[in-house]
């Protein structure tokens, strides 16, 4: 089963994206843009969740009204660049349960190792959508991906910003029941495991830290 890949190519994501990519943007600029950009992701991604009825009064008439019951869904964030998308996710979403899990990757094996795993009880009845700008190897998204699935999770999306073939092929060869949301499929991954073109380093330019 080949594995679903969203690709949103809104032109207002598509223009941030730009702005992002330039290698001119701030560092302030870029965690804005991030933010915003995640906002409009975010609307995508969470397209077709469950709504349930409440009652309203309108100042005319009672009614009853289709409301997200947020408190189901939980943004996952692999860290530390996956705080960037969670911040804006969690602008339009804010009663959502957030988790981390935090993964280096091991020098000598490049194996993911993990350092650290919180997400919220119950997840049997919780949607879970898990963040990281870039799915470039796919191995640390394939290993969150193991991980939060030992949890018994009702669903799982996984959305980035960019990704390219060769982490496409790696995630979906592990999760291919697992949707894929992103703002761009760049060329290719270089030696060095960069997404090419791409924007650099995601976690340097958001904090700052090179
Ligand atoms: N991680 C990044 O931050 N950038 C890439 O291009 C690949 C992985």
């Amino acid at each position: 089963m080949a594995g679903s890949v969203h690709v949103i190519d809104h032109p207002l994501v598509q223009h941030k994206l730009s702005l992002m990519r330039s290698r001119e943007t701030s560092t302030s600029t870029f965690r804005n843009l991030l933010r915003e950009i995640s906002t409009l992701l975010a609307y995508e991604v969470c397209r077709d969740l469950p709504t349930t009825r409440i009652e309203i009064n309108t100042p005319i008439a009672p009614m009853m009204g289709p409301v997200l019951d947020g408190k189901k869904i939980v943004l996952v964030s692999i860290l530390r660049a996956g705080s960037g998308i969670l911040e804006g996710m969690l602008d339009i979403v804010p009663s959502a349960r957030v988790g981390h899990i935090g993964l280096y990757r091991d020098p000598k094996t490049l194996v993911p190792v993990e350092y650290y795993y919180k997400v919220p009880d119950n997840m049997g009845e919780r949607d879970c959508i898990v963040v990281d700008p870039m799915l470039a190897t796919g191995n640390s998204a394939v290993a969150a991906v193991d991980r939060l699935k030992e949890s018994g999770p009702r669903s799982i999306k996984f959305v980035c910003l960019l990704t390219c073939p060769e982490g496409l092929a790696t995630f979906h060869g592990s999760h291919p029941d697992i949707p894929v949301f992103t703002a761009a499929v760049d060329e290719r991954l270089n030696e060095k495991s960069y997404i090419v073109p791409g924007l650099g380093d995601a976690g340097d330019r958001l904090f700052g830290t090179k």
